[in-house]
């Protein structure tokens, strides 16, 4: 186990707000990326389709309303998700830069620089062209706030049913505390109530005929409900004191009433909740916390980044180790375990663990907290006549997330099993376009084709390529055959030709990042935006002149 760092408190956040000082140098490092055929792969990689070029483009011309607007127009909940969105698999995983061994944008921190700002002012109440339709949304986490917004953009005169006393579901009660407590959650609902949407809060669907009410009074209805309480594992022993399922143990954090846990703390499970719980622990002041697994590292589902953060901070983790149940006599005083190996593989595709014979042991702890996984909402689910589960999760269609009862639509955790916020608010976004477009009567949407790019302009050994407001000039003559440009370029539509001259296999793939002309030491490509180059070191007189001149 590594050395446990200290800690300040258990709500320092892991990444801070910009200054703006900040925010002027890291929105400068943006290429802006993409073309009218193809997008930047940071907006690709976002589940929201954040435009990321278009508001960091904005936030560096200093134009945060500009960018805000940007932002809360593809994800309603741009703020909250700046905080959670697990940026290094999604926006800033995708971000080009990583490819020229720079540091991508960091994406998610500008985003909430340019949302706060937005948010610190009073919501505008824009006024909607009602269209006499009722949709009823249950659930106010990520994809029943999405969908609800999206909706009442469109003229809905929406419902929203929550359990809760407050909206943002998972993100309220279980995202850790160290990347959001609750803001800016109140100031998003307060912009979403201001479209028109209207709150029913403490109001839990949790009988039959409270649904078939809500149903009967509504031309369609989102299910938005989420996952329901900790899979128990079936430990003995799981009602010692001290032993605690992972959403419990959150909430209280999160809420304002940390549990006390002991020096020694085991977390079973190796997801990222149980990776959120040690840390956790470790800022609640435990001095030893070990993460159980009964598999090894290869398999874990945690992310990756999480996994080393977390070994930085101290956890340890005990591979092929299978808690079996909690021992103690009034209080939790281990977890008796046993050794694993690796078997044939399971229908998840992993290696099957198995138990080795005669293998058990305790490992001494105080506290323990189970993160194994969510239970499915299936008595709720059960009450709606046609609704198809598979494995559990509601099953829809992917484009439209409407289920197999015609007058219900899903989406987020109960349709995916448990994902991300960012996630969630994609799905309900996408079911309240299939909402409108049954409602409407709409054909069900095509997507829209990419004009063809215009064929390059040739003058001798200069190409250039025109797309928009962007121009890739290729002069061919300098090409030394380094394959550095290749080796850079995120697409994979640079190549040497036969002559060992550089070509572009397909321009309409090209996201005019020009990375290619940031790495050519022989002036190869110039990339121009609006008439006028953007590369650092391209002396685009050079290669103007030879295609003007030819
Ligand atoms: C411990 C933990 C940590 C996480 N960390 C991250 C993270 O760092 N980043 C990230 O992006 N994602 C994270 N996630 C995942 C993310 O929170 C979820 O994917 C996301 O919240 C799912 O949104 P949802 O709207 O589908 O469901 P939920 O957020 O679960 O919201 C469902 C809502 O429906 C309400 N509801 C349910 N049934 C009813 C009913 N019958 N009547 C009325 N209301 C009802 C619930 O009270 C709840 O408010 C984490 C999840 C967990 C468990
Ligand atoms: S919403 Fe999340 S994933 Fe999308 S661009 Fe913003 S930070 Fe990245
Ligand atoms: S991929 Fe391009 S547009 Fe997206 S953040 Fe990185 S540099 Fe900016």
């Amino acid at each position: 186990m590594g050395r446990v760092r200290r800690f300040g408190s258990l709500t320092d956040e892991l990444k801070p707000a910009f200054t703006d000082a900040e925010v002027t140098v890291e929105a400068g490092r943006c290429l802006e990326c993409g073309g009218p055929s193809a997008l930047p792969p940071c907006t690709l990689a976002c589940p929201a389709g954040v435009d990321v070029p278009g508001f960091v483009g904005a936030m560096a011309r200093e134009d945060f309303s500009g960018a805000a607007r940007t932002i809360f127009a593809a994800n309603v909940l741009g703020g909250s998700c700046a905080r959670v969105c697990p940026v290094e698999e999604l926006c800033e995983g995708a971000c080009v830069l990583a490819r020229a061994g720079r540091y991508p944008v960091r994406i998610g921190r500008l985003q909430r620089y340019a949302a706060d700002r937005a948010l610190a002012q009073n919501p505008e109440h824009e006024g909607r062209v009602p269209n006499g339709r009722r949709v009823a949304v249950i659930g106010a986490g990520p994809a029943g706030l999405a969908c609800a917004a999206e909706l009442a953009t469109l003229g809905y005169a929406v419902t929203v049913y929550e359990a809760r006393e407050d909206s943002g579901g998972l993100i309220r009660y279980a995202i850790a505390p160290y990347r959001q407590i609750a803001e800016p959650l109140p100031q998003e609902a307060e912009r979403i109530a201001a479209l028109g949407v209207r709150f029913v809060m403490g109001f839990a669907v949790d009988r039959p005929d409270r649904l078939l009410q809500i149903e009967n009074g509504a031309d369609a209805v989102f299910l938005g409900v989420g996952l329901g309480h900790d899979l128990d594992g079936g430990y003995g022993g799981s009602d010692l004191p001290g032993v605690w399922p992972s959403l419990e143990f959150i909430e209280q954090l999160k809420t304002g009433t940390p549990p006390a846990v002991g020096r020694r703390v085991a977390v079973i499970g190796c997801g990222n909740t149980g990776i959120d719980a040690a840390r956790e622990a470790l800022r609640l002041g435990a001095s030893h916390v070990s993460i159980l697994y009964r598999r090894s590292e290869a398999e874990m589902p945690a992310y990756a980044h999480e996994y080393r953060e977390a070994v930085e901070e101290g956890v340890e983790f005990r591979w092929l180790t299978n808690p079996v149940r909690f021992v103690g006599r009034g209080r939790l005083r281990g977890v008796e375990c046993e050794r694993m190996r690796l078997g044939a593989p399971d229908a998840s595709g992993r290696a099957r663990p198995e138990p080795i014979p005669n293998s058990t042991f305790t490992i001494p702890v105080d506290t323990a907290i189970v993160a194994i996984g969510q239970a499915p909402r299936a008595e709720f689910l059960g009450w709606i006549p046609g609704l198809e589960l598979v494995r559990g999760k509601v099953r829809v269609d992917p484009l439209t997330g409407r289920t197999t009862n015609p007058k219900y639509f899903a989406g987020g955790d109960a349709v995916n099993g448990g994902a991300t916020a960012v996630a969630a608010v994609g799905a309900g976004k996408r079911a309240a376009w299939g909402i409108h477009r049954a409602l409407a009567g709409l054909p069900p949407e095509v997507a829209a084709r990419a004009p063809a790019p215009a064929p390059p302009v040739e003058a001798g050994a200069v190409w250039r390529y025109e797309q928009a407001d962007a121009a890739l000039i290729v002069n061919r003559a300098w090409c030394k055959a380094c394959d550095l440009c290749v080796e850079v370029c995120p697409t994979g539509i640079l190549a040497l030709d036969v002559s060992d001259r550089i070509t572009v296999s397909d321009i309409s793939r090209c996201i005019f990042c020009g990375l290619c002309a940031l790495r050519c030491p022989d002036y190869v490509f110039i990339l121009e935006r609006g008439g006028a180059p953007v590369s650092a070191i391209a002396d685009s007189s050079l290669a103007f002149g030879e295609l003007h001149d030819a």
